[in-house]
Order: C-alpha cells, then sequence, then structure tokens
C-alpha cells in the first residue's frame, strides 16, 4: 500500500491521497469541468520554502506539497500553452520536411518560435502548409508525452538523428549520470524540461507568422538557422484582436512613415545607427527642442551645453570606461591624449558644478542639456529611430540637499506628466525599481543613502497620488530609479521617463557644497530624462499618431487646396504669408491626392453654413472621409448655436478612434472678422494667426469660394496651454 500525501488547496481544504496521485486525478476529483480547463499545474513542497514550479498535470506527486491547478484564466499557463504551440509547429514541420534538425523553441512575449536548421529556405508557402499540417494535428489531439532517458542513450538518439543543436542543449544542460527529460507529440521527440498542456487538441487558435535567420549560437561563422515565429490564443477572438493589432502597428511603423512622410533616413554611406532628420522631420524637431528648453527655463533648470568627446582620463574618473566600455565608441588618438565619444552627459554637467566652490545656498542645481551621446550597439540589433548609436537626450542633472529631495523629485513628476500631457498620451504605468537589502554587496553607496532616496522616491509618487509598482532588486547598482511608461494609441507600453539617483558619481568626483553650518557636505545627485532620447521619443509620436501629428508639431500645419489650376499660385501666396506670420510649415494639396493624403496631415477645414446643415455634415460625411482630422468650423448664421453644440460634444471620436480637441474662438472676435472672410479678404486672419483651408469646390459641392474660409485655432502653432 502507498503512502499518503497531503495536497494543500489555493482555498486552503488539504486532501488526503496516495503518493503518486497526479494534479489531473485531484482536478476531476474536484469537478470533470475543472479536470477538462486545466492546462498545467503549479506545485510548492510544504517541506521547504523553494519556490513554486510549474508542471505537466500528470506528474505524479510524491511529497505535501500546496497545489495550484492553472487554466485559462492564470497568466502563467499561457506560457505553457505557447510552448507546447512551438511543439506543434515543430511536429509539423518534421512530418512535412524530415530532413530539419531541431534547435529549441521557446514562449515568447506574444507567442512563440522555433529554430530550425535546413539547406532550403522555408518559403511563405511551406508556413502555410505548416500551419495546415498543425490543424491537422491539432485535431488528432496528440499527447504531450513525457519520458526519461538515460543521458547517453539520449545524446546517442539525437546523434543518430543528426540533430547537433540538441546534442549541444543535453550536453550544456544536463550531469552525466543525469536522466533527461523527453516530449514526444506524435512523431517529433523534444529534449525538453516542460511542462507542457495535456494533448495538442487544446490548441485551436494559432497563426505562423514570419521567419528570420538565426546564427547557431548567435556566432555568424556557424549554420545559419531558420526562426519561424507564430502566436497562439485560447481563443480566435483573441487571436483575431491581436491579428489585427499587428497589421495596425505595420500601418503605424515610423520607419515606413518616416520615408512616406519624408522625415528621417539613415544614410547606408555614413553608417548604421545614425539617423539624419529631413527638414519636415527637423521642423517636428525643432517644436520638440524649443518646448523642452522653454519648460527647463520655465521649471527653475540652467541650459548648459557640452562637448561631444573628452579625454579618456575623464571617463576613467568617473567609471564608464569600466563598467561601461564596451557600450562606447572605441578611443581615439590626438596629440595629446586619448578621447572618447560621450556615451552619457552625466560626467559634462559635473564638472560644470565642480568648476566653482558651491553654497547651499547655489541648491538645488538643475543643469539641462539636449546632450547628444554616442554609444556602440551590435549592427544586428539597431532598429529605426528606436535603437540607435548616436542621439539625443533631454537630459538633465539636479544636485541637491537632502532636504531638498523629495521636492526636486516631486517637481520631476509633475515635468514627466507634463510632457506625457502636451504630447498627448492619456495612460502611462509607473515603475519604482529599488534595492535588494539582502544583497548589499552589489550595490554602491550605503544603506541610510538608499532609505533615504527610496523614501523620497515613494513619498513624491504618494504626494501626486500615482498609482505604481515597486520592483525590489530592479535598481542600479548606483541607485534607486522611477521609470515611467506610455501606453500608446494602440495599447503598447513603452519605457519614457527616467527619475535615477547616483550614489557613484558624487563620490568619484568628490562633489561638495558648503552647508548652513560651513561644513563641507557631499550633494545628492539625480539623473533624470523625460522624452529619454529624441530621437526615440520621435518614433513612438510617429507609430502614436499614425504620422497625423496633433498641429503645433505637424510639419504641414496648413494644408491649402487650391479649387482649380487658376488658384494655385494664389494658393502659394496665401502660404506664404502664413509662414511669414508664426506658421512652421504649410503644404499645398493636389487635387485627387487629396484624401489620402492629407489623412497623413493635421489641417483645419473650415466651412460657413447653416447651422443645422452644418451639423449633419460635419458629424457624418466629413468625419468619415477625413478620419484623424481636426476640424474646426465657424458659422456665419448662428455662431453660438455651433459653438454650444460642438462644446457639449467637447472632444470627439472620428471613426478611426482618434480624438481631436475642438476649440473655440471668442465669438466676439470672431464676429468682427466675419465680413472680412465673406469678403474673401484673408488678411485678417493672418493676422489673427489663424490656420487656413480653400475648400476644394468641384469635390465638396456645399463649398464655394465665397462662402468657404477658414479655421481658427487661436494659437495653432503652440504645444497646448496648461
Ligand atoms: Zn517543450
Ligand atoms: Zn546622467
Amino acid at each position: 500500500m502507498s503512502e499518503l500525501i497531503h495536497v494543500k488547496l489555493p482555498d486552503g481544504s488539504v486532501k488526503e491521497v496516495p503518493s503518486g496521485t497526479t494534479a489531473l486525478d485531484i482536478a476531476k476529483a474536484i469537478s470533470p469541468r475543472l479536470a477538462d480547463a486545466a492546462l498545467a499545474a503549479q506545485i510548492k513542497p510544504s517541506s521547504n520554502g523553494d519556490s513554486p514550479i510549474l508542471v505537466d498535470l500528470t506528474r505524479p506527486l510524491d511529497q505535501d506539497v500546496e497545489l495550484r491547478l492553472l487554466t485559462e484564466r492564470d497568466p502563467e499557463a499561457l506560457e505553457v500553452f505557447r510552448h507546447s504551440s512551438a511543439h506543434l509547429m515543430a511536429a509539423a514541420v518534421l512530418e512535412l520536411f524530415p530532413e530539419t534538425k531541431l534547435g529549441h523553441g521557446p514562449a515568447t512575449e506574444n507567442g512563440f518560435f522555433y529554430d530550425f536548421y535546413r539547406e532550403k529556405p522555408f518559403t511563405p508557402d511551406d508556413l502555410a502548409a505548416i500551419e495546415k499540417k498543425m490543424q491537422e494535428l491539432a485535431k488528432q489531439d496528440l499527447p504531450y508525452a513525457r519520458e526519461f532517458l538515460p543521458r547517453t542513450e539520449g545524446l546517442e538518439r539525437f546523434k543518430a538523428e543528426g540533430d547537433f543543436m540538441k546534442c549541444h542543449f543535453i550536453e550544456q544542460f544536463t550531469q552525466p549520470d543525469e536522466k533527461i527529460s523527453i516530449y514526444k507529440t506524435g512523431k517529433f521527440t523534444d529534449f525538453c524540461r516542460g511542462p507542457h498542456i495535456p494533448s495538442t487538441g487544446r490548441i485551436k487558435a494559432f497563426r505562423l507568422l514570419n521567419i528570420a535567420g538565426a546564427y547557431w549560437l548567435g556566432d555568424e561563422k556557424n549554420a545559419q538557422l531558420q526562426r519561424i515565429y507564430g502566436t497562439s490564443f485560447y481563443s480566435k477572438k483573441d487571436l483575431d484582436d491581436y491579428l489585427n493589432k499587428l497589421e495596425e502597428a505595420k500601418k503605424r511603423d515610423h520607419r515606413l512613415l518616416g520615408k512616406q512622410l519624408d522625415l528621417f533616413s539613415i544614410q547606408e554611406l555614413a553608417g548604421p545607427g545614425l539617423i539624419f532628420w529631413h527638414p519636415k522631420g527637423g521642423l517636428i524637431r525643432k517644436q520638440m527642442e524649443d518646448w523642452m528648453r522653454d519648460e527647463y527655463l520655465r521649471r527653475g533648470y540652467s541650459l548648459v551645453f557640452t562637448p561631444h568627446v573628452a579625454r579618456t582620463d575623464l571617463w576613467k574618473t568617473s567609471g564608464h570606461a569600466g563598467y561601461y566600455a564596451e557600450n562606447m565608441f572605441t578611443p581615439m588618438e590626438l596629440d595629446d591624449a586619448e578621447y572618447r565619444m560621450k556615451p552619457m552627459n552625466c560626467p559634462f554637467h559635473i564638472l560644470i558644478y565642480q568648476d566653482s566652490l558651491r553654497s547651499y545656498r547655489d541648491l538645488p542645481a538643475r543643469y539641462g542639456e539636449l546632450g547628444t551621446v554616442y554609444r556602440y550597439e551590435r549592427s544586428g540589433v539597431m532598429h529605426g529611430l528606436l535603437r540607435v548609436r548616436g542621439f539625443t537626450q533631454d537630459d538633465a542633472h539636479i544636485f541637491c540637499t537632502p532636504e531638498q529631495i523629495e521636492d526636486e523629485v516631486v517637481g520631476c513628476i509633475d515635468f514627466a506628466l507634463e510632457v506625457l500631457r502636451v504630447y498627448g498620451f492619456e495612460k502611462y504605468q509607473v515603475e519604482l525599481s529599488t534595492w535588494d537589502p539582502s544583497d548589499q554587496k552589489t550595490y554602491a553607496g550605503r544603506p541610510d543613502q538608499w532609505e533615504l532616496a527610496e523614501r523620497s522616491l515613494e513619498q513624491a509618487l504618494k504626494r501626486r497620488n500615482i498609482e505604481y509598482k515597486t520592483i525590489p532588486g530592479e535598481a542600479a547598482f548606483y541607485g534607486p530609479k522611477i521609470d515611467v511608461k506610455l501606453v500608446d494609441a494602440i495599447g503598447r507600453l513603452w519605457q519614457l521617463s527616467t527619475v535615477q539617483f547616483d550614489f557613484t558619481l558624487p563620490e568619484r568626483f568628490q562633489l561638495e557644497y558648503v552647508g548652513e553650518d560651513g561644513k563641507r557636505h557631499q550633494p545628492l545627485m539625480v539623473h533624470r530624462a523625460l522624452y529619454g532620447s529624441v530621437e526615440r521619443f520621435f518614433g513612438v509620436l510617429i507609430e502614436h499618431y499614425a504620422g497625423a501629428f496633433p498641429v503645433w508639431l505637424s510639419p504641414v500645419q496648413v494644408a491649402i487646396i487650391p479649387i482649380g489650376e487658376k488658384h494655385q499660385g494664389y494658393a502659394y501666396e496665401v502660404g506664404e504669408k502664413l509662414k511669414a506670420g508664426d506658421l512652421a510649415g504649410w503644404d499645398c494639396l493636389q487635387r485627387g491626392a487629396l484624401s489620402e493624403e492629407a489623412a497623413q496631415r493635421a489641417a483645419y477645414l473650415a466651412e460657413l453654413k447653416e447651422a443645422s446643415a452644418f451639423s449633419e455634415w460635419l458629424f457624418g460625411e466629413a468625419t468619415a472621409t477625413f478620419p484623424g482630422w481636426g476640424l474646426l468650423c465657424v458659422s456665419t448664421q448662428s455662431l453660438l448655436a455651433v459653438r454650444e453644440h460642438c462644446r457639449s460634444i467637447g472632444e470627439v471620436a472620428t471613426p478611426d478612434g482618434e480624438r481631436r480637441a475642438w476649440r473655440w474662438y471668442d465669438p466676439d472676435v470672431l464676429r468682427t472678422a466675419m465680413p472680412t472672410l465673406l469678403a474673401g479678404q484673408l488678411d485678417e486672419i493672418f493676422a489673427l494667426n489663424q490656420a487656413l483651408v480653400l475648400p476644394e469646390a468641384d469635390a465638396w459641392t456645399w463649398l464655394t469660394m465665397e462662402n468657404g474660409v477658414l479655421s481658427t485655432d487661436v494659437r495653432p502653432l503652440m504645444a497646448p496651454s496648461r
């Protein structure tokens, strides 16, 4: 008779069962429905403090454990499900292409992949065939069966098959007298620790997405592998939602839009990871930089400018030449010394701080710079504007006393939230990375410094009522930090602002200030960047807005549409007049190209019409024709009625979900302007600093030259005011 063990369930109940009972047996005893829904199990031995592990439902339990049965509702199950999907794919590949050799196939953040070696590359048709075969194998509901083999036998078996990668993994990850774990799905056998879901029939919604090349062990001297990426979900609806999101992301790809809208490029002749800002991109950058510098000054920062290179001696003092060396460009010899491009601005700002003796009265000192830095990235990892070798940080360093630090952090948070608001991001997540006090050796700084720093970060978040997640052990070795991640228009997360303490640099550079007590003290130092990198933030903006920037950022703030060929000259005249005012950029759109081109640009459209007809048009046809356009409207007949109507809506969501604010001129100002508008004399409007679009009479019959004109953002060229 077998021994009895105790299995504790999450509700606190304890079942006494014979040793060898499986999680599946227990699920069945609870309810057949639970047994059907379960995908895997999590066990934690009751006897010791080991962390819980995931196991197959069919694994026999042989000691007292705490057990959780995992279903679709448990986030941990998804990884098991997707890794099992990778096995299903490998099984299908072997059925169709038996000569294929196998690498490994983990779950990823959004799906799974498997690495294969095969001389002939897989084609898109092959992918379709593999997917079809996967469907067949899923229908057969093949179990994921686990076996244990003596290591030598396993090695021989994979060697006989020529599976050089599997042999490598076995040799790498198992001990000579260990038994190795094998999973079988149909004809496919994998060296794998698992766990897996019970059978292939559970995988109903999946899609193979693409093939990428990868070198075996990341070494280009080795065989080139083919990595097939796919994804799987529990339901077809979830899969469809994900595929739609991918499609949407593809349309928003900043590399594609950057080319289409002529914003930036990367030049082969100049080298990878170095960004060329074209005139239209340059105009956006000017707005971003101007806004940031103005905001620096408004918030009590000082503007500084520092060089791009410095002697290696400086990087030795700062420590970068040691622990950061592999991220730096290689040294340059000049007559007097060795120089290196700067990977960070911090040591430069420190030199400015140190240039004279500071007193407590000089603090806080906030030095801000749009500083261009150079970092070495491997050629394989660079990606458009998002990962580059040269970029400009909106970088500032704050030096202050312990008494000032909490207010300084609050100031940084307020500033970061203002960036989000101004650039149109409504959602964000905040993370607080702290140290691991049980592992003090890995960190620089004293416990009292860490305590003060973490407390001030926490207090600052609390003072602003910001929800945040604390991540213990995630701090950099030199200090704790707050990270702000924004959520873009299609729900993706992007790391944006950082507020980071530094305990090492003040020490290394022996920073000081004279305190109220007349003695020398070491200031606290905080690094903070809010855009992060201007290049990367620009990439995020392009994708967030799908190229249709808000007016103040748009390189084409006004699209002028000439009524016909003969009005073209006049349209240019108008454009130049606008530019002579305060307008950053305008464009003259050609007939025919209108809707497509215009959809990419922020422009204002105005019409003068009866209020009743106006609203019908505005909320029907116009929003459908120009999703994403900000429509500003005036009505000669009943301005106030229209204004009230729009005000009651406030913001309107256009069909693609894009939201544009409605803003209204003071009616009195408009009333004064109206007679001149009607007369077709536009000059007053320019003086009022308004955006303008002339309607295309042929295309929209309800608009005519006499009474179709002008729009009205009070300050269309500025960032949203607070
Ligand atoms: Zn596996
Ligand atoms: Zn810094």
